[in-house]
């Protein structure tokens, strides 16, 4: 028998949802499915994988769901994760593309005397230096849209209520099938129909309840009660403002934040940039 390795706990309090996380840094296997899922998967396959390896990595809270928790919050366990098991300073390249003037003197001649004279031609280049930056990971935070509401209830008619809530890690994958690009052709990579099928996906997989007060009577209504095709013709139905506001609701979601500032090195360029990452693939990109 081999000895058994006994690996850190750590712990992260997110003050959003009034939670206290306790986990265990990344192990080989999971290492290796981050590695695999950025080499050759979709953004939809690397959400999987970060949710699978938050999952794994949480010890004491094996009875959270992690598919279930808000998207934004899966991100930020994910790299609260990450910065325990690798670094918690990511080092990344920055191309400057600081534009500077380029001022030549070209030799012309006078076509009607002859006369030759200097003509100043200004053109522009790129500085394009490369120089190594650091991204302070501990400096992410989550980043709420000032619209952004956890939940929200529209008011379908006089007596009928419809209760959302943010759409679940699980239920992203539709918002990436809503958004994704093909980058060579820049058409969205699902047909208009998948995207349409996935934002009723969307709506269903967030929907609270739909009160019904009748009388004295409030009758409650789940997604147990009603298949997603039945929801989609029944807002089909409903008046214009219901559709527009559950648009509204989906169009701004929060996310994890990192605002940082990159600096060119040429000593005389010295360019600065802010630059701000969001979303955990955007950081999985750079490491
Ligand atoms: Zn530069």
């Amino acid at each position: 028998m081999l000895p058994q390795i006994s690996l850190p706990k750590f712990s992260t309090t997110i003050k959003e949802i009034n939670k206290t996380f306790h986990f265990r840094p990344f192990m080989m296997k999971e290492e290796r499915a981050i590695q695999m899922a950025k080499a050759i998967g979709t953004d939809i396959e690397v959400r999987q994988t970060i949710e699978q390896v938050v999952q794994a990595c949480l010890i004491s809270n094996k009875l959270i769901d992690v598919e279930s928790l808000p998207a934004h919050i899966v991100d930020y366990l994910f790299m609260q994760m990450f910065m325990r098991s690798n670094t918690n300073v990511l080092s990344v390249n920055y191309h400057c593309r600081a534009i500077y003037k380029k001022y030549d003197f070209i030799k012309m001649t006078d076509p009607d005397t002859g006369e030759e004279y200097e003509e100043e031609k200004v053109s522009e280049q790129e500085c394009g230096y490369d120089s190594t930056n650091f991204l302070p990971l501990s400096k992410i935070e989550l980043l709420y849209p000032d619209s952004f509401a956890e939940n929200t209830v529209i008011t379908v008619s006089d007596n009928i209520k419809l209760y959302v809530n943010a759409p679940k890690s699980s239920s992203i994958r539709n918002v990436y099938k809503m958004t994704e690009i093909n980058e060579e052709t820049n058409e969205p990579l699902f047909s208009e129909a998948e995207r349409e099928d996935a934002y009723s996906n969307l709506v269903y997989e967030s929907i609270e309840k739909i009160v019904e007060v009748v009388g004295e009577e409030e009758r409650i209504y789940t997604i147990d009660d009603f298949t997603r095709d039945s929801l989609e013709t029944w807002i089909d139905n409903a008046p214009k403002h219901v559709a527009e506001k559950l648009t509204e609701f989906f169009s701004e979601l929060p996310t994890i934040y990192l605002k940082t500032e990159m600096r060119c090195l040429r000593p005389e360029c010295q360019h600065k940039t802010e630059v701000a990452l969001t979303g955990a693939k955007s950081f999985l990109d750079l490491c």
